[in-house]
């Protein structure tokens, strides 16, 4: 509705008796705190779009509506203090981002109601993008006509959709040029029943207008300017928000205490008390399927890693106190503050030094840039800031690194994105000091069982396992990514132990046996002595197998089984060797990379390559799996955008499918090294044909490039849809590995961390047996062979159960390499079969286990 000379005219949006707005019995509205308009007594109870535009705003209760064209910005507001009806007697017929032509219906209101419970059904109709009103129809005159303009206003810009000035997003981009001069910050809680609707928002408005400084306020991430009411109410704010305010200018600390004062105060309003938040009352419940040991000083947990230690626990936990915004003084949270950082630098260093002295130092590499995170004065200079205007150090430090991690998270630039995990590790060691959480993983004693809620990979790569014997976690799961770490050093590992392990006091003495998922607490002498035993008995037999390691593994009846090693590093692969691996399974090349900041170089990748071939030699085939990130194992170098289920989203070859170039790079490194040994290339997590069939075309492309001859490809089994499929995706392999800790998350449908479900996802029940089944079945009939690089294979009790199936190849941590041979060699492939039939009989995973007992 715009002329030529730029008269924007607004035309009437409710039938009614037009009034002056200065006649409202509302001061916010009749003083034109939010702009110059007109009161409308309806006539008719609806209100409709009085120009075409953008609905850039509905309030939560439905009784206020925002326009938008071009610079010019309109609130309709149905009658007085109707928020409080809480959307009662509002129907909405058009909602907030949609674009609406002139006399389009927007809110059907009922008057009745608002006439019985509100102060009045006038309603404003206010302009609220500053311009001044020229009226159109005669005040106090009765009006129906709905293309009859109302008024008009001034318009400068374009009619192009371009943004009311008042209203920015947080992180917009094209924010305003940064207004200079000293800063303030401050933060006040919403003390508005229903929070900062129009009317407190324009008094807050006010307040901030008549500052002597910028004044940008912040609700749960989402900024507005102070000097904008529509800003403000796009805030949607509850009671009980935290308001923040920051202030530039040279009247920024008083712009603060004005705000504070004023919001406080409850800008016009009655103050409602601020709900505390309610405690989530846990109610500890036995659940149905819960297996509990009974036994007096017995917990239990689920096998990650088996082995057994005795050690005293120490526990450390995640788990944070409330942090508290009351001060103890400005000058002493800023002390508590400085030596808490101060604290942290000193621990990193001391871990640094660790790391460095075990030859780790890419790790290392990680712990130095907290360093500099820490040293960084931008990142401390907001949490002072917040500490002189009266705030707790936890909480100003809490507030400002999470704020800015969260801002690195959203970055476009991966290598900055990443940083937010960095910027949230390093946040929360400084927390847990200025909280007296902390933990002091550095003062550890020999013999120590640790204790946490969980464990990431990076986090157990970073342990000292010169003096840590055990690990036990109330959550993660026994095929998690850390516990296949935990494994490959032969640490024992219970996930899943049941939380009143928590209760215990550090310094407890543990009986670990990760074996039989059992700790027993505080034993007795003769326990302890007995538990000794069993571990000397346990290197006993260990030696035994060892000495007969490099034998191959062949059945009573004459068929030989291939037993590889599952790796992640040169060491691991130079250990493998040496504990009579027949090749390599399974290289999870992303374990080559988990404490690179950077992406390495094709050059660095095929170094690494290079290396483990030569180690394992022209007779031990290598399988080297392309990255497979995502899930539970995030890279640093590679970070993942946040996903709402990120073991179903891009991960495993879904990120080589995205980023080709990054697979590219792996594929010509490892193709490159090639000729050091046997290397043939897998891909993980491979759902349908045409993923196999646009990878594989990639590594021909580079063969064919490098001028290299045929390497064999295979993928791995680890999703259902695989599975069902093998018998197609078999034509373009040449042989098939099962992931059966995947394989068991997709087809039990549980998380392989999942806290608290770790003893339901167990490899063994029949549904996974029936997919390795039709994977040999299909793999046999093409003529490819099948192996399993998956957890199960290390688990002794279920070889005899794999080979029966048809499985060709075990691929199994290196601690687990000797056993497994061995049990190879104490049974028949004849019975195996007969066992292998049983078990896809069962008809649960508890049959199954006590068919394996029944044949020991
Ligand atoms: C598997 O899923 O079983 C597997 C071997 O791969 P990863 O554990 O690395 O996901
Ligand atoms: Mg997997």
């Amino acid at each position: 509705m715009r002329d030529q000379t730029n008269t924007f005219s607004i035309l009437l949006p409710m039938k009614g008796l037009v009034q002056p707005i200065t006649e409202l019995p509302d001061p916010v509205f009749a003083e034109k705190m939010m702009g110059d308009g007109v009161a409308i007594d309806p006539l008719d109870t609806v209100l409709y779009a009085p120009f075409a535009g953008k609905i850039t705003q509905i309030h939560p209760s439905h009784h206020a509506v925002t326009i938008q064209q071009g610079d010019v910005e309109l609130l309709m507001h149905i009658g007085l203090d109707t928020v409080a009806l809480k959307g009662r007697g509002f129907e909405l017929k058009a909602q907030e981002g949609d674009s609406v032509q002139a006399g389009q219906p927007l809110i059907q209101f009922d008057a009745d109601v608002i006439a019985r419970e509100c102060v009045s059904v006038q309603s404003a109709i206010v302009i609220t993008s500053g311009q001044e009103i020229n009226i159109a129809v005669p005040y106090n005159s009765a009006q129906t006509d709905l293309s009859q303009p109302l008024f008009t206003v001034a318009s400068g810009n374009d009619p192009a959709d371009a943004p009311a000035p008042s209203t920015r997003p947080s992180a917009s981009t094209d924010a305003p040029a940064k207004p200079s001069g000293p800063k303030a910050t401050g933060a006040v809680q919403i003390p508005n029943a229903t929070g900062l609707h129009a009317r407190p928002a324009a008094r807050l408005a006010v307040v901030a207008r008549e500052a002597d400084a910028d004044v940008t306020l912040t609700v749960n991430g989402n900024s507005c300017s102070g000097a904008s009411v529509t800003g403000i109410m796009s805030l949607k704010t509850k009671l009980g928000d935290t308001l923040e305010i920051e202030a530039v200018g040279a009247g920024a600390e008083k712009a603060v205490a004005d705000i504070v004062a004023a919001v406080k105060s409850g800008l016009g309003e009655e103050i409602s008390e601020i709900p505390t938040a309610p405690k989530a009352e846990v109610v500890k419940e036995t659940p149905l399927l819960q297996v509990k040991s009974g036994e007096e000083g017995v917990l239990l947990g689920f096998t990650a890693s088996p082995g057994r230690a005795i050690g005293k626990l120490v526990k450390h936990s995640k788990a944070l106190p409330e942090v508290t915004r009351e001060s103890m003084g400005a000058a002493e949270e800023r002390a508590a503050f400085k030596a808490s950082v101060k604290a942290s630098m000193e621990d990193l260093q001391n871990v640094i030094a660790r790391l460095n002295a075990n030859g780790q130092e890419e790790l290392a590499e990680v712990f130095n840039a907290h360093i500099q995170l820490l040293a960084d004065p931008e990142l401390s200079e907001k949490p002072l800031a917040d500490i002189a205007s009266g705030q707790s150090a936890a909480w100003s430090w809490k507030l400002a690194y999470e704020a800015q991690a969260e801002t690195l998270a959203k970055m476009d630039d991966p290598l900055l994105a990443g940083r937010a995990t960095d910027v949230r590790d390093v946040g929360l060691r400084v927390l847990k000091k200025l909280m007296g959480v902390d933990e002091g993983n550095e003062i550890l004693e020999e013999g120590t069982v640790l204790l946490q809620e969980d464990i990431t990979p990076s986090e157990i790569v970073a342990l000292d396992l010169t003096k840590i014997v055990g690990l036990c976690t109330t959550h993660g799961g026994a095929s998690s990514h850390a516990a296949i770490i935990a494994r490959s050093n032969n640490l024992p590992y219970l996930v899943n132990v049941e939380e009143d392990m928590m209760d215990l006091e550090d310094g407890t003495v543990l009986l670990l046996d990760a074996k039989r998922g059992k700790v027993k607490v505080a034993p007795s002498d003769e326990e302890q002595a007995a538990f000794n035993q069993k571990i000397a008995d346990a290197v006993k037999l260990a030696e035994e197998y060892q000495r007969d390691a490099h034998k191959p593994a062949v059945t009573t009846d004459g068929v030989r089984i291939e037993i590889a090693a599952n790796i992640g590093s040169l060491e691991d692969a130079e250990k493998a060797v040496a504990a009579g691996a027949e090749g390599v399974g399974l290289l999870r090349s992303e374990f080559l990379y988990l404490e690179r900041l950077t992406e390495p170089t094709e050059e660095e990748q095929a170094e690494k390559v290079g290396s483990i071939l030569e180690v394992m030699g022209k007779d031990r085939p290598v399988i080297i799996r392309t990255l497979d990130v995502g899930g539970d194992k995030p890279l640093p170098y590679l970070p993942m955008p946040q996903e709402e289920n990120p073991f179903l989203g891009v991960r495993g070859i879904r990120i080589g499918i995205e980023r080709p170039s990054i697979l590219r790079r792996q594929v010509r490194a490892i193709l490159s090294q090639a000729n050091k040994g046997h290397a043939r290339i897998m891909f993980p997590m491979i759902a349908a044909l045409d993923e196999l069939v646009a990878v594989k075309a990639l590594v021909r492309e580079e063969q064919a490039n490098l001028g290299i001859e045929n390497v064999e490809i295979g993928i791995m089994i680890e999703v259902p849809s695989a599975a069902l499929m093998a018998d197609k995706l078999a034509e373009e392999v040449d042989f098939f590995s099962i992931g059966t800790n995947d394989l068991t998350q997709y087809v039990m449908a549980i998380d392989r961390g999942h806290p608290g479900l770790a003893s339901r996802a167990d490899a063994l029940h029949p549904a996974v047996l029936r997919m390795i089944d039709m994977t040999v079945k299909a793999a046999d009939k093409a003529g490819k062979w099948v192996g399993v690089c998956g957890g199960l294979a290390s688990q002794v009790e279920a070889v005899s159960v794999l080979i029966g199936l048809g499985v060709k190849e075990l691929s199994v941590s290196v601690p687990a390499l000797p056993e497994v041979k061995h049990k190879v060699r104490s049974v028949s492939m004849e019975e195996s079969k007969k066992l292998a039939e049983a078990a896809l009989d069962c008809a649960d995973t508890s049959d199954v286990k006590e068919l394996l007992k029944s044949q020991k």
